[in-house]
């Protein structure tokens, strides 16, 4: 034990990263969440509801499946964490739904969220159709239409979907539109953040929602190797939240090696990447002081991945700091690299992963196991939403 706590402190900093970053007219939506967070989820009726709704709403706990044929063609012992069993098919439900159980101990009934792809969206706009509450998604006009299918089901859920037609009409423009609302409706209404970004309190509340991920592995893990811990735990990282979520019970330990793999999409010595850490530096964005992709004027830069999940120009402050601090280590994966990692998985398990997983499963083959050692690799959703992708890069065959 090293004795690392992977809180921040009470003004949100990992270290130098993190903080507060916020328009004044944000600051009493910011400091009423950040006065009584942590009184909400350490309280018995918020651990109550979360518990029982990750088990018969969501379907947790997800399985640790011992990937046989996976493990033979790696030559180590591979176990993946099946987030991608979960409702909706990823791990950004356990988030949703804390965040909405949140909601209501506030007492707001009205909430807000910013979407890329529409995963978030699709996460939020389902909660808030089990709570009966009113739901209202920002997302990039461009955004709109390249992700019809998410926007459909968002509308059948009940959701409201507002186009944003400024800036590139993408993610961060509907961030800045969300932010808005939030400014102007601030009474009734809470603002979901999908990740483990933004202003203070959100990385926290954020990574301890999606900890569950992190405590299943443990207690899982030493079922099926009494006494052990795993020598690795992988996970694919475009905010952050899932690989905090399945780090976090293990980062006080030396036993286990943490690895975060960000997307280096046609290859970082191009200018189409998402890896933040290996290309970024130190700015704010979205509220906290993190590591970002910018150009020599510090204008975020437009990042690329041909995961949608991935293709975020920021990261979460957590990781900047574990990044720092030795404590994860970070790698990147090409797109090429992330969907022949995919087609692998799929006819050696019979599982199809999303794009995003499938670049912390192209992070076995960067790796040299020893025979006797074992990994997990966090597999944070399935496959279905990447199907026209993989048939275009794969064909008809
Ligand atoms: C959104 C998403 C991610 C990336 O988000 P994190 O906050 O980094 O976890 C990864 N995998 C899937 C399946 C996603 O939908």
């Amino acid at each position: 034990m090293n004795n690392i706590s992977a809180h921040p402190d009470s003004d949100g900093f990992y270290g130098d990263y993190g903080g507060a970053y916020i328009p004044e007219m944000l600051l009493p939506n910011i400091q009423e969440l950040k006065e009584k967070y942590l009184e909400i989820l350490e309280s018995p009726s918020f651990i109550k509801e979360f518990t029982s709704l990750l088990r018969d709403y969501t379907g947790r706990p997800t399985p640790l499946f011992h990937s046989k044929r996976l493990s033979q063609k790696i030559g180590c012992s591979v176990y993946l964490k099946r987030e991608d069993l979960n409702h909706t098919g990823a791990h950004k439900i356990n988030n949703t739904i804390g965040q909405v159980l949140i909601a209501g101990f506030l007492g707001k009934s009205r909430i807000i969220a910013e979407t890329g792809a529409g995963q978030h969206g699709v996460a939020t706009a389902t909660v808030c159709a089990l709570k009966g509450l009113e739901c209202i998604i920002y997302m990039g006009a461009l955004d709109i239409e390249r992700q019809a299918l998410n926007v459909y089901k968002m509308k059948m859920l009940g959701a409201k979907v507002v186009p944003v037609h400024s800036g590139n009409k993408t993610l961060k423009d509907a961030t800045n539109e969300a932010i808005r609302d939030w400014i102007n409706h601030p009474e009734e209404t809470h603002y979901i953040i999908g990740s483990v970004v933004g202003p203070h309190p959100y990385p926290d509340i954020v990574t301890r929602l999606q900890s569950v991920i992190g405590h299943e592995i443990k207690q899982q893990f030493k079922e099926k190797n009494p006494g052990k811990n795993p020598d690795y735990i992988i996970a694919c990282v475009g905010g952050g939240s899932n690989a905090a979520g399945a780090f976090y019970p293990f980062i006080s330990t030396d036993e286990t090696q943490l690895i975060g793999v960000e997307a280096a999409g046609k290859g970082n010595e191009t200018s189409m990447s998402a890896a933040t850490l290996e290309l970024g530096r130190p700015g704010i964005i979205h509220g906290s002081m993190t590591i970002l992709m910018q150009d020599q004027d510090g204008q975020i830069t437009e990042p690329y991945s041909i995961s949608a999940g991935l293709d975020y120009p920021g990261i979460g402050p957590v990781h900047a700091w574990l990044d720092a601090k030795g404590l994860v280590k970070y790698l990147s994966v090409t797109d090429e690299e992330a969907l022949q990692a995919a087609k692998d998985l799929t006819v050696l398990e019979g599982i199809i992963p999303a794009l995003e997983s499938a670049h912390a499963i192209a992070a076995l083959y960067k790796m040299n196991f020893r025979s006797d050692e074992t990994v997990v690799v966090n597999l944070s959703g399935r496959g279905d939403k990447d199907m026209s992708t993989y048939k275009k890069e794969f064909g008809d065959e």
